[in-house]
């Protein structure tokens, strides 16, 4: 399970899944075989141009792992870490969640290896644009739509959009999803997947007869999915008692403020004891903080067997990827805790992206409205689906939200066949 490095190898993980889930899906083995594996994975070596006239070379990926639900889709994430198998796992967890939420889409991502944190804006747009230009041949509206990930944003979107629309010699807005509004972006978008993992979370605490108003929610990360799901908590009447970025956390056991903290973060980059108050704590120490909620918002491997067992909380709601192990899960599912996975918790910015790129091949703009309407109605419907699967075969909640999506993928495999 580990790599070379001693990380946690995500594609070995998200291989282990689908076997965990085969005895309850009836396929034959030679498709859940061909489901273990990535459809196509492009790497791309290329050359950036620095501000101080230097070139940096890069690598980059774009994987499908599976389309035979529909166009492939899945984010582009700008992190030193990234490497091949943890956007292999990725591709192969977008195929899943689109498939349990039922949108007509397979799974991909991408990534380029670098540290946009010590990159400039023109850099990181030189870098965007070239990366664009290499995978142009594979991406498209009918193929493979890229959409934001970690240290990526709407403004990335948008010279992907460009840069991918100059080479066709029109605008393709269904190119890319998270785009900003003013260029065929969707309401509702930017806050989808914290928005989502806050509805789930509400879904998972009346399951659970946990009352969200006071309930005390720790959060590991806070960008676009952490920071954004801490702030409907908040609204919610939950208490957002900590909430960390990739230095730290800050803890309060009363309850942050969390609109000073998210203003600090945001003027500062990080968070300030001295300005909020709150203490110090490191990110492993976050993980284990006694709450009632508990939501890992940034990377894969987080909860492993080694602080599984220590973990204080009553419910986990996956906003990151792959944050949990299989051996973590089952220590977490002896032990009690309901747990929300990944492809259910944060389907909802996939969910919002299948709206935004409805909206873009048909030329139509939804209100706030209609897309919050069909968020809720999706993300309530699907919960309910992957419980009852849960009580009805007696596994935990990410068993059932295999054997419904992957099941899903399976089915529509085998219907298709094997060409020729
Ligand atoms: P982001 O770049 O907006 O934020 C990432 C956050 O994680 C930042 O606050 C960063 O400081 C923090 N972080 C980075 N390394 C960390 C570490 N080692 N320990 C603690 N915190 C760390 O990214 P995001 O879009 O919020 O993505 C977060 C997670 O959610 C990822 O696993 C991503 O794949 C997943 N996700 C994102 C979306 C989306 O729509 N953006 C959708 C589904 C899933």
């Amino acid at each position: 399970m580990q790599g070379g490095n001693g990380k946690v190898n995500p594609f070995e993980i998200a291989k282990q899944q689908v076997d965990i889930v085969k005895e309850y899906l009836d396929v034959g083995e030679g498709v859940i075989e061909k489901l273990k594996h990535t459809k196509r994975d492009l790497i791309v070596h290329f050359p950036v141009k620095m501000d101080d006239g230097s070139i940096m070379m890069c690598t980059g990926y774009r994987i499908v792992h599976n389309d035979v639900r529909g166009p492939a889709k899945g984010g582009i994430r700008y992190h030193p870490d990234v490497d091949l198998n943890e956007v292999r796992a990725l591709s192969m967890w977008m195929t899943w969640k689109a498939a349990v939420v039922n949108i007509p889409f397979g799974g991909a991502k991408g990534g380029v290896q670098c540290n946009p944190k010590e990159m400039s804006r023109t850099e990181i747009e030189n870098l965007t644009r070239r990366f664009t230009w290499e995978i142009a041949p594979l991406i498209g509206p009918e193929s493979d739509i890229p959409a934001p990930d970690v240290y990526t944003n709407p403004q990335v979107m948008a010279w992907i959009m460009d840069t991918y629309s100059i080479l066709k010699g029109y605008s393709v807005p269904g190119v890319v999803t998270g785009k900003p509004l003013e260029m065929g972006g969707s309401v509702g978008r930017l806050e989808a997947t914290g928005k989502g993992v806050f509805i789930t979370a509400r879904e998972a605490a009346k399951y659970r007869d946990l009352p969200m108003e006071g309930a005390r929610v720790v959060i590991q990360g806070a960008g676009n999915v952490g920071g954004v799901a801490a702030q409907f908590f908040d609204k919610a009447g939950a208490k957002v008692i900590a909430i960390s970025d990739s230095k730290g956390g800050i803890y309060n056991p009363k309850g942050l403020n969390l609109d000073s903290a998210l203003a600090c973060k945001r003027h500062y980059s990080c968070f300030l004891t001295d300005k909020l108050e709150a203490e110090e704590i490191t990110n492993e120490e976050l993980l284990e903080l006694k709450c009632d909620i508990l939501v890992p918002a940034a990377l894969e491997g987080q909860i492993t067997s080694k602080n599984a067992p220590n973990l204080k909380c009553k419910i986990v709601v996956e906003g990151a990827n792959g944050p949990t192990t299989p051996e973590a899960d089952n220590i977490i599912f002896e032990r009690g805790i309901f747990l929300v996975p990944d492809i259910l918790a944060n389907a909802g910015g996939v969910t919002v992206s299948y709206f935004e790129w409805v909206q873009n091949l048909q030329e139509l703009l939804w209100s706030e409205e209609e897309v919050a309407s069909r968020l809720e109605n999706i993300l309530t419907r699907s919960f309910r689906e992957v419980v009852e699967i849960a009580e009805k075969k007696k596994v935990n909640m990410r068993t059932a939200a295999y054997i419904l999506g992957v099941g899903r993928v399976a089915k529509t495999q085998e219907l298709r066949g094997i060409y020729p």
